[in-house]
C-alpha cells in the first residue's frame, strides 16, 4: 500500500489571520451577472449555471460542468469536496472552508444533485479541522484526509481500493456553485495562499481571476533578494519568470523562495522508499536503473505513464536522486517523444 511522504506542514502562518480582498486592477471588467436559480431547480438547470458561470475546478483545471457531466455518466457514487490543501504550505482550500463552509456545502449539495449523486462528503485536512467547522456544516458527513503527501492521490488511491467510485470536487469550486446559483454570479476569484521563506507575510488573499501575480506577491511582502517565484505548489509547482502573468482559477498558491535548493545525487542505496511512497505504482527506483543502462527498454518502463509528478518519490530518496524527473524522461522515451 503506497503511503506517500510526511512533510513538515507549515500552514498555520497563513492561517492564522482571515482571507484578505486584494482589490481588482482598474482594468479587469466586471464580474458578469444572469439570472439566478429558483428554489429547487433541476440537473439541468444546476448544470447550465455551472456553464454560465464558467466555473473551473481548482483541483485540476477541468470545467465544473463538464466534471459533473462525466461523474453522472460514470455513475458516480460518492462526491467528495477537497477542502484540504496537499501541499505543506499553501492553505487556500482550508481557509475557505473555516470561512466560507456554509458556501462550501451548499454547493457540493447542488453538484451532487446535477450528476445525481446522493452520498457526498467534506473531506478536511484534520479531525481538528472537522470540529472546528461541523457547527457550520448541520448534517454534513466529513471524511480525514491524512496528513501524508500527497494526500489527494493516495485519498483517490484508498478509495478505489475500498472499491467505490468516488469523484472529487475543489472547495472554491463548490463555493462558485453556490454564487452562481443563489446570485447569479460568474466564477470571478478565488483564493490563492502566498508563502514562502521569501515572503514575510504569510497570508491567504480573495483576488480577481485575471489580477497579475505580481499584486498577489506583493501582499506577502516578499524580502529582498528572493530568488524564485513558484506557483501551485512549494513540491512541484513551477517557477515563473514574467510576474505580469495572470491568476487563474487554478492558481493555489504563490510561494516565494530566497534560495533555490542545490542537492548534489548520491548512488542509490536499494531502500525501496521511493518505491513505497509513490501513490501510483511505479517503483522509481527500478525505471531509474532501466535509464543508466544507456539503452533502456521501453517495455521495462513499468507505468511510467501513470506519473502525475508529485515528487513524493524524490523527497523521501535519501541520495536526493531527482526520480520524478527520471520518470517524466523515461514516460517520454517510452512514448517515443525522446532518444534514450
Ligand atoms: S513523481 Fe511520479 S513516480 Fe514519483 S512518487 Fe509521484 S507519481 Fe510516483
Ligand atoms: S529512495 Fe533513492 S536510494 Fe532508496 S531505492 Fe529509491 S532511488 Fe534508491
Amino acid at each position: 500500500m503506497p503511503c506517500g511522504v510526511k512533510l513538515e506542514l507549515e500552514k498555520e502562518p497563513s492561517l492564522k489571520n482571515r482571507i484578505i480582498t486584494i482589490p481588482a486592477p482598474k482594468k479587469l471588467s466586471a464580474p458578469k451577472m444572469f439570472a439566478p436559480l429558483r428554489k429547487k431547480a433541476g440537473p439541468a438547470k444546476i448544470l447550465g449555471a455551472a456553464r454560465m458561470a464558467g466555473i473551473v475546478d481548482e483541483l485540476d483545471g477541468e470545467p465544473l460542468a463538464e466534471k459533473l457531466e462525466r461523474f453522472a455518466a460514470a455513475q458516480t457514487a460518492e462526491l467528495i469536496a477537497v477542502c484540504f490543501d496537499e501541499d505543506p504550505k499553501t492553505s487556500a482550500a482550508q481557509a475557505v472552508l473555516r470561512e466560507n463552509a456554509d458556501q462550501v456545502l451548499a454547493g457540493l449539495e447542488l453538484a451532487a444533485q446535477a450528476c445525481g449523486v446522493r452520498n457526498r462528503k467534506i473531506a478536511a485536512a484534520s479531525r481538528e479541522e472537522v470540529n472546528r467547522v461541523r457547527k457550520d456544516c448541520p448534517g454534513a458527513a466529513f471524511l480525514v484526509a491524512g496528513a501524508r503527501y500527497p494526500a489527494v492521490a493516495l485519498l483517490q488511491r484508498k478509495l478505489a481500493d475500498q472499491g467505490g467510485k468516488a469523484g472529487l470536487i475543489g472547495a472554491q469550486a463548490c463555493a462558485a456553485l453556490t454564487a452562481a446559483a443563489d446570485r447569479g454570479l460568474a466564477q470571478s476569484e478565488t483564493v490563492v495562499t502566498v508563502a514562502g521563506d521569501g515572503a514575510s507575510n504569510w497570508v491567504n488573499c480573495r483576488v480577481r481571476i485575471g489580477t497579475p501575480l505580481r499584486d498577489v506577491l506583493a501582499a506577502g511582502k516578499p524580502v529582498p533578494g528572493t530568488a524564485a517565484v513558484a506557483v501551485g505548489s512549494s513540491v512541484n509547482g513551477r517557477c515563473v519568470t514574467d510576474l505580469s502573468e495572470p491568476v487563474t482559477a487554478v492558481t493555489r498558491c504563490v510561494i516565494a523562495i530566497k534560495r533555490l535548493p542545490r542537492r548534489p545525487a548520491l548512488p542509490c542505496v536499494g531502500c525501496g522508499r521511493c518505491e513505497r511512497a509513490c501513490p501510483r505504482g511505479i517503483i522509481p527506483w527500478l525505471i531509474l536503473q532501466q535509464l543508466e543502462t544507456g539503452s533502456p527498454n521501453p517495455f521495462r518502463l513499468f507505468n511510467v505513464e501513470r506519473c502525475i509528478r508529485c515528487q513524493a518519490c524524490s523527497i523521501v530518496c535519501p541520495s536526493q536522486i531527482p526520480l520524478a524527473a527520471a520518470v517524466e524522461r523515461a514516460e517520454k522515451i517510452k512514448e517515443g517523444r525522446s532518444d534514450p
